[in-house]
C-alpha cells in the first residue's frame, strides 16, 4: 500500500510514504555534513568519537524527529538506533549502530520505555555482546500520567528524554567507565518527571490516518508523545488554566513518590516546554510566562529553560512539561556545551580541547556479518524434539505456499490491523505487518529449503529484522521458536504444529513477559496451542480447523481483557470491548494456514 502523499487528509512534503524513515536519515545525515554517516540499515553516528570513550547509544521509531537520531553530536549522543516511522529500531539496526560506536570501554543503551523498543533493544543488546561489547541499559519513564510513583519503571518515556540525553551524553565524555555512567545518567532519570497534553493528533505519513481522535472541544491532559491515553479528557481550556494543573501533577508525584524528596523552595530545575509538534512557539511562550508565576510561587529555582518542537509526533498538536531537579553534578553536566540538531547549548566557547585523542571512526558496511540473535543461536543448543513420522503432512513446499498465502492474508488485512492498533495502541499494527510479511515473501519467494526449520527460521528472520516495534520480536519469534522444533523434519503434520506452536508460546512469553489474560496476542496463541496439544493425534485438517478456531475464539475473548501489557496498558478499563491487534494477526496467520491446508487436502 502506497498512498500518494496527497492523497493524506494531512498533506505532507514527502515522496514514497514507505520510504520516509530512509529518506529523513538520508537528509540528516546530509545536514550533519561529515560531522555524522549512516551505518548500515537505518543508524546515524558520530565521526569522531575517541578511542576508550564510554560511548551512549540513544534510538526509537522515526517520525518524532528531532529526536532521537538529531541528538546525535558534538557532546551529545555517539550514535543513534533508527527504526521506521513509530516503530522501534529492529535488533540488526541496534547491534549495527552498537558495533559502530563502541570504542572498547562499553556501550550505555539510552531510550524510551516502550515494550518494542525494550524488546528490539534487548535482542541487539545480545548480538553486540555476543561480539565482545558490554552493554548496559538505562530505561526513560517520565511520564507521570502513565502509572503511578511506586510503579514508575512502568511509565513510558516521553519528553524528558531531552534533559536526560543531554546529561547522560555530558557525562559520557568523561566518565570512566559504564557503570559510572549508567548511574549518573539513573539519578538524572530519577529527578526528570513530565507531563503531556493533546490538543490534536498527528498523522502516520503511510497510512494518512491520525494517530489517535479526540472529540471536539476537548484535550487529553497526560496523553503521551503517540497519543496514549492518560489522566483523563477535559473540555478545553485556556493555557493558564491547563498549565498549574499540569504542573500540580508533576509536583505532587514528586510528593507521592518515596525514592525521591518532594519538590521545595530553593531546589533547581531544569525546566522544559516541548510542542508535541504543531503547537507553536507562541503557545509555549504564553505557558512559560505561567509556569514561571507557579514556579516562583513555590520557591522553585529555574536553573535553565528549553523551550521547542523536540519530541515531536508529526503534526500534533499538544504540550509537555518536564522538570529535572539538578544538583551540583547535574548542573555542572547540563551546562556543558553540546551541539546536535535537535538541542544545542551555545553559550560560552565549546570545550576547545578533548581528553582523549580524536580519531576517525571505521564505517561499518551495509549488510556487514551481524551476529545471529540469541534466539537463532539457540537452535544447535536445544534439545532436538523427536517426531512421530508425519507422512500427511505438508512438505516443505507446500509449507512455503502456505507461508506466502499467509504473508497475502496479513498485507491484506492492513487496514484492519492500522484500526485496531489505532483504537488501543498507536495505529502501526498493520504497517509493522505488512512491511513484515512483504519482506518475508520476498524472502521465501526465490528460495529452495531443504528443512522445515530452514524455512521457518528465514521467515522469522524476515519478521525481526524489518518490522521493528513489540510485534516485531514477537511475531520474529513466533516463526523463529518454531522453526527451531522442527529440526530436520520434511513435513508439518500435527505434531509438528503442536510441538512449534507451544516452543513459539514460550519464546514469546520469555522475551516479551507478557502472559494469558494480559490482552496480547498470547491471548490467541495460548488457546491455539492448547487446541494443537488436544488434538496432536487427529488428521491434520482436523487439528488445524481446532487449532484456528481456538485463536479466532481467544481474539474474541481478548475483548473481555483489560490491557496490562503494551502500549494498551494506560487505557486500562477502557481497552474494554474491543480485541487486541497483536491477537488479530495470529487469528489471521491461523486461519488462513488452516484454509489452506483444507484446500491442499481436499486436492489431493
Ligand atoms: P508497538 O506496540 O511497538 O507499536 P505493534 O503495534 O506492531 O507494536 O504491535 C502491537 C501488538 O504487539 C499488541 O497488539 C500485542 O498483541 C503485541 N504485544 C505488545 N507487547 C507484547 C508483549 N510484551 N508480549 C506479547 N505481545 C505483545
Ligand atoms: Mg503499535
Amino acid at each position: 500500500m502506497e498512498p500518494a502523499p496527497a492523497n493524506n487528509p494531512m498533506p505532507k512534503l514527502i515522496n514514497n510514504p514507505l520510504a520516509a524513515a530512509d529518506e529523513l536519515i538520508e537528509g540528516l545525515v546530509e545536514a550533519y555534513n561529515g560531522q555524522c554517516y549512516l551505518v548500515g540499515t537505518r543508524s546515524i553516528v558520530k565521526s569522531d568519537i575517541p578511542n576508550g570513550k564510554v560511548a551512549l547509544l540513544v534510538g526509537g521509531g522515526a517520525g518524532h524527529e528531532p529526536i532521537y537520531h538529531a541528538m546525535v553530536g558534538k557532546n551529545m549522543a555517539d550514535g543513534a538506533a533508527c527504526g521506521d516511522i513509530f516503530a522501534a529500531p529492529t535488533p540488526n539496526i541496534v547491534a549495527e549502530a552498537t558495533t559502530a560506536i563502541n570504542r572498547g570501554n562499553g556501550v550505555l543503551f539510552l531510550y524510551g520505555n516502550y515494550a518494542g523498543d525494550v524488546m528490539n533493544f534487548n535482542l541487539g543488546a545480545e548480538l553486540a555482546q555476543a561480539n565482545g561489547v558490554e552493554v548496559e541499559t538505562v530505561l526513560i519513564a517520565d511520564d507521570v500520567a502513565s502509572a503511578p510513583p511506586n510503579k514508575k519503571d512502568q511509565r513510558r518515556g516521553i519528553a524528558g528524554l531531552v534533559p536526560i540525553v543531554k546529561i547522560a551524553a555530558a557525562a559520557s565524555q568523561t566518565a570512566e567507565s559504564l557503570q559510572e555512567l549508567a548511574e549518573v545518567t539513573r539519578k538524572a532519570c530519577l529527578q526528570t518527571r513530565s507531563i503531556g497534553t493533546a490538543m490534536a493528533p498527528g498523522s502516520i505519513p503511510t497510512t494518512g490516518k491520525p494517530t489517535f481522535t479526540l472529540e471536539p472541544g476537548k484535550m487529553g491532559l497526560g496523553m503521551g508523545i503517540h497519543g496514549e491515553q492518560g489522566v483523563g479528557e477535559l473540555d478545553f481550556m485556556s493555557a493558564d488554566e491547563l498549565t498549574p494543573m499540569m504542573l500540580d501533577l508533576i509536583v505532587e508525584d514528586y510528593e507521592k513518590d518515596t525514592d525521591v524528596e518532594a519538590l521545595k523552595a530553593g531546589d533547581e530545575i531544569i525546566f522544559f516546554i516541548n510542542s508535541l509538534g504543531s503547537t507553536t512557539m507562541m503557545e509555549c511562550l504564553i505557558c512559560m510566562r505561567k509556569a514561571r508565576e507557579y514556579l516562583d510561587a513555590l520557591g522553585i529555582e529555574v536553573f535553565d529553560v528549553v523551550i521547542g518542537p523536540l519530541v515531536t509526533c508529526q503534526e500534533m498538536a499538544g504540550i509537555s512539561f518536564s522538570i529535572t531537579r539538578v544538583d551540583d553534578e547535574l548542573k555542572q553536566l547540563w551546562s556543558m556545551p553540546c551541539e546536535s540538531f535537535c538541542y544545542s547549548k551555545m553559550e560560552g566557547p565549546l570545550m576547545s580541547s578533548s581528553p582523549r585523542t580524536p580519531q576517525v571512526a571505521k564505517t561499518s558496511k551495509k549488510g556487514s556479518s551481524t551476529p545471529t540473535p540469541k534466539a537463532q543461536q539457540t537452535q544447535n543448543t536445544r534439545p532436538a524434539v523427536s517426531f512421530s513420522k508425519s507422512d500427511h503432512g505438508l512438505s516443505i513446499e507446500q509449507s512455503k505456499s502456505m507461508l506466502l498465502q499467509v504473508a497475502d492474508a496479513i498485507i491484506a488485512a492492513e487496514p484492519i490491523l492500522t484500526d485496531a492498533d489505532r483504537a488501543l495502541g498507536d495505529g502501526d499494527h498493520g504497517i509493522g505487518m505488512e512491511r513484515g510479511f512483504t519482506a518475508l515473501t520476498k524472502q521465501l519467494k526465490d528460495t529452495d529449503f531443504d528443512t522445515l526449520q530452514d524455512l521457518y527460521q528465514t521467515a522469522g528472520s524476515a519478521l525481526l529484522n524489518t518490522m521493528g516495534g513489540a510485534s516485531g520480536v514477537v511475531f520474529g519469534s513466533l516463526f523463529l521458536a518454531g522453526g527451531q522444533t522442527m529440526g530436520g523434519a520434511k513435513f508439518l503434520g500435527p505434531h509438528e504444529l503442536a510441538h512449534s506452536l507451544d516452543q513459539a508460546l514460550k519464546d514469546v512469553m520469555n522475551r516479551g513477559g507478557a502472559k494469558p489474560g494480559d490482552k496480547t496476542m498470547i491471548d490467541a496463541l495460548a488457546p491455539a496451542v492448547d487446541a494443537a496439544k488436544a488434538n496432536i493425534e487427529a488428521p491434520l485438517t482436523d487439528a488445524i480447523a481446532a487449532i484456528a478456531k481456538a485463536a479466532d475464539d481467544g481474539k474474541i475473548a481478548s475483548c473481555d481483557m483489560i490491557a496490562t501489557m503494551g502500549r494498551a496498558k494506560t487505557l486500562g478499563e477502557k481497552t474494554l470491548g474491543l480485541p487486541d491487534a497483536g491477537a488479530i494477526s495470529v487469528s489471521i496467520i491461523l486461519l488462513t494456514m488452516a484454509q489452506f491446508i483444507t484446500q491442499n487436502s481436499s486436492q489431493s
